[in-house]
């Protein structure tokens, strides 16, 4: 099922506001890519977001579930070449907003306290303030080099 879009939810919010412009990566018909807002927990922290509001993968349309595989690759190389991530977990709730938004997770294996289940520990951590987030100047630099290595056009190729 389908929610309404509109200012009760978060990423359709955060979709259309100019002050979180300098964290959105690229953005074709179909999909927005953009990093984590600050708190960030980590540079590179990123998002690949349905630009329709969408629930989850259950609910894309047919060109949408084409598409999925080929942008979730390609902003999950991107990721992985920008931040020298050893992997990239992606993640899927669709429980904070009712709309598809992809958390793709830079993991180092050097950093232990981010392996797996632990990273949603280290999330809370870090959205309670009990860990500091990622360095404003090192989030600019994840969202400089998503967006020269993702480029312009469809997301999908
Ligand atoms: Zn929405």
């Amino acid at each position: 099922m389908t929610h309404a879009p509109g200012p009760s939810c978060d990423i359709c919010r955060i979709h259309a506001d100019a002050a979180c412009a300098p964290f959105e990566v690229a953005r074709d018909g179909r999909w927005v890519v953009r990093h984590h807002l600050p708190p960030s927990p980590l540079a590179g922290w990123t998002f690949l977001c349905a630009q329709r509001h969408v629930q989850g993968p259950a609910d894309l349309d047919d060109a949408e579930a084409d598409g999925f595989g080929r942008a979730l690759r390609r902003v999950s190389r991107a990721v992985r070449e920008v931040t020298g991530c050893d992997r990239v977990y992606a993640i899927a709730f669709g429980q904070g907003a009712p709309h598809l938004h992809v958390h793709l997770v830079p993991r180092f294996d050097a950093e232990p306290g981010t392996a797996a289940w632990k990273v949603a520990d280290w999330y809370r951590a870090v959205e309670r303030g009990e860990r500091p987030a990622a360095d404003a100047a090192a989030v600019a630099g994840a969202v400089r080099g998503l967006r020269d290595a993702l480029g312009g056009g469809p997301l999908d190729r």
